[in-house]
């Protein structure tokens, strides 16, 4: 890729996060969406209608560039929607993207509250790559995500329990915060295998800024206890050695490190502006949904608005994606000199864009640590 600023192309492949509604019925104590503090503050609830979602299947499929698209449906809390209004999505997205040489896959986060049956016939008709949200055991699970009404963990076990029961494969992705480090690696990694989940991935709780970049949440990202607890959970997942437990991260960076590539935007990528993108029900088109929920405002880096273009292409000529790129370009600086480089690439953009917010050294990076720990106990085993 080229890496001189102004001049990077839309990727061939690319991925768009669609916000299709800010609400939810869950409020979790680190969520800068629709929970705490922001629902606090007084919420609007937007939601995203079909015309909006047809709209962006002909801006993609009028691309002379993208050869594949992956539309990760999110929130808020996705399911809100209704399974009727994802019938109208890929009854639209089949007929608009029919005779298009552009691959087509689906995503969905949620935190699986809302399956029912009808969710489960769709999912059964529907081939969707399916994230469900969930923390750790109850008592976790209770204290940092709150149902509006009952009880969250009960609501998500349950989803759960129904998709296993009809043999549709998801992975499940946990917040870390202070309290789940707490537990520790061994408990939570338990906790997951004895409820049968056997892909599973944890993301640090990430750090909530006001429009002024002051720190909204208590933890200061990514913390010394976070890398602590990834380095314990890969030693027992690499231990155990059992081919049908997944964790995303480890199995990416071993990838990387044997220079096999990476298939998530976090290892081996350096830039994502021109791969990943987020789009929002007031039409607006911004980076990695990362950014605009760090800094609370999402106008600052819109940059584009799907009502005035006609092809995704245009998104990548607009001058606030020229600004965007430069950022995320510059930020790969903070890498300077770093042994991972070649495989990791500068991690995930964002990360780099808070070390270096947070004026961090490099040696102060949590993937170089969870890199190097990986690397030893590989060459550990290689040489026993
Ligand atoms: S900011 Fe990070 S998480 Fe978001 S797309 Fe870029 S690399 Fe991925
Ligand atoms: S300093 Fe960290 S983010 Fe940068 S290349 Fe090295 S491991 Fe990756």
């Amino acid at each position: 890729m080229q890496m001189s600023g102004g001049h990077v192309q839309i990727a061939n492949g690319i991925a768009i996060i669609v916000k299709l509604t800010n609400s939810c019925n869950f409020s979790c104590t680190y969520c800068g969406v629709s929970g705490f503090p922001i629902r606090k503050k007084g919420l609007t609830i937007e939601t995203m209608s079909i015309e909006q979602i047809i709209q962006l299947f002909n801006v993609v499929c009028n691309s002379k560039k993208v050869s594949s698209v992956d539309f990760i449906w999110h929130g808020g809390e996705p399911l809100l929607m209704g399974p009727n209004f994802f019938k109208k999505v890929i009854k639209n997205q089949n007929k608009i993207f029919k005779d298009v040489n552009i691959k087509v896959e689906n995503s969905i986060q949620t935190n699986g509250a809302l399956i029912n049956e009808k969710w489960i016939k769709f999912f059964k008709q529907n081939k969707f790559g399916l994230g469900i949200s969930i923390d750790g055991d109850k008592e976790l699970q209770s204290k940092q995500k709150k149902a509006l009404s009952g009880n969250s963990y009960n609501q998500t076990i349950k989803g759960i329990k129904s998709l296993q029961k009809n043999l549709i494969p998801f992975g499940t992705l946990a917040v870390l915060t202070n309290d789940s480090i707490q537990i520790g690696a061994k408990n939570l990694f338990n906790f997951f295998i004895n409820k049968g989940i056997k892909t599973f991935d944890f993301l640090p709780q990430e750090p909530i800024l006001d429009i002024n970049g002051n720190q909204l949440s208590e933890n200061i990202y990514p913390t010394k206890e976070y890398v602590i607890f990834a380095n314990e959970l890969f030693d027992i997942w690499y231990e155990l050695d059992d081919p049908k437990i997944h964790i995303l991260l480890f199995e990416e960076i071993i990838r990387s490190l044997l220079n096999k590539g990476s298939k998530i935007c976090q290892i081996g990528h350096g830039i994502c502006a021109n791969t990943i993108f987020t789009f929002y029900p007031n039409n607006t088109i911004t980076q990695c949904d990362k950014f605009p929920r760090a800094s609370n405002t999402i106008k600052k880096e819109e940059i584009s608005n799907i009502t005035k273009i006609n092809s995704i292409d245009e998104v990548c000529l607009s001058s606030t994606y020229s600004k965007v790129l430069n950022q995320q370009i510059k930020t790969l600086k903070w890498c300077g000199g770093c042994k991972y480089y070649n495989n990791c690439k500068g991690g995930c953009t964002f990360d780099r864009y808070l070390s270096s917010k947070y004026n961090l050294n490099n040696s102060q990076c949590s993937i170089f640590k969870i890199f190097e720990h990986i690397q030893n106990r590989i060459k550990e085993n290689i040489n026993r």
